[in-house]
């Protein structure tokens, strides 16, 4: 029993409860995704048992080798950088892409999601302060982008996903998860029929933020399992 776990856990839950009810939000429409990497397999189940069944992983080899290990019943995201020729390993194995960031990655998940008959769900990787060393289209791009993912019959686009930069106090990234969410809200004005559900925006530093500014995915690691060991 790793009894900090679920102390963690709780006072995340705490913590997301209360930025919720600041911004007039009710926290049951915030869903808690456990961020998995570097964590131990038995960690993993007891978050597990205590309920997250969202849980994200950010490389494709680490999420295949975890994925049978635990219980079904798990919905297995994906959150990193996704290559190409890794698409084929993760269909239908996780509920939600978080990072899909270009055209030619588009067209993998499209020609792979064909062949297996199925839809596949997604929200596109905004790098919206602009950071060289993040993945993520432009936020000036990223109308254009969808009106050509629209395209593709077999991806789901389901909202917008963004990794603020990294600062001391997470007052100073509120801009970044606003203007995600009113990306989202232009989106939607301008085309109803692109699904824009979900806002994956917010870590360990800076979720409170986050949710103030309208995230409902939250992507949380080292707040819950601690700092990861690389
Ligand atoms: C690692 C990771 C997280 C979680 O980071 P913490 O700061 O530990 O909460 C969230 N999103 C992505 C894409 C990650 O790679």
């Amino acid at each position: 029993m790793y009894t900090d776990l679920k102390n963690n856990l709780l006072k995340v839950q705490k913590r997301i409860a209360r930025a919720a009810q600041r911004a007039g939000r009710d926290a049951q429409d915030i869903t808690l995704l456990a961020v998995t990497k570097k964590v131990a397999v038995d960690r993993i189940r007891e978050i597990a048992g205590l309920g997250i069944k969202d849980l994200g992983e950010n490389r494709v080899q680490e999420l295949l080798e975890k994925i049978p290990k635990l219980p079904a019943g798990i919905n297995w995201q994906m959150i990193g950088h996704l290559q190409r020729n890794k698409v084929k390993s993760i269909m239908g194995k996780v509920s939600l892409i978080h990072s899909l960031d270009r055209w030619s990655l588009a067209e993998e998940i499209q020609k792979r999601a064909e062949r297996k008959q199925m839809v596949v769900p997604v929200l596109v990787q905004v790098n919206v302060a602009g950071e060289d060393t993040k993945f993520g289209l432009p936020s000036s791009e990223v109308m254009e982008f969808l009106s050509q993912v629209t395209s593709l019959k077999n991806i789901a686009v389901r909202g917008l996903m963004t990794i603020a930069p990294y600062v001391d106090n997470p007052e100073d990234v509120r801009p970044v998860f606003r203007a995600l969410h009113d990306l989202a809200g232009e989106i939607k004005n301008k085309n109803a029929d692109i699904k824009m559900e979900f806002l994956s925006m917010g870590m360990t530093n800076d979720f409170e933020v986050a949710v103030e500014e309208g995230a409902n995915i939250l992507r949380i690691g080292s707040a819950l399992f601690g700092p990861r060991n690389y």
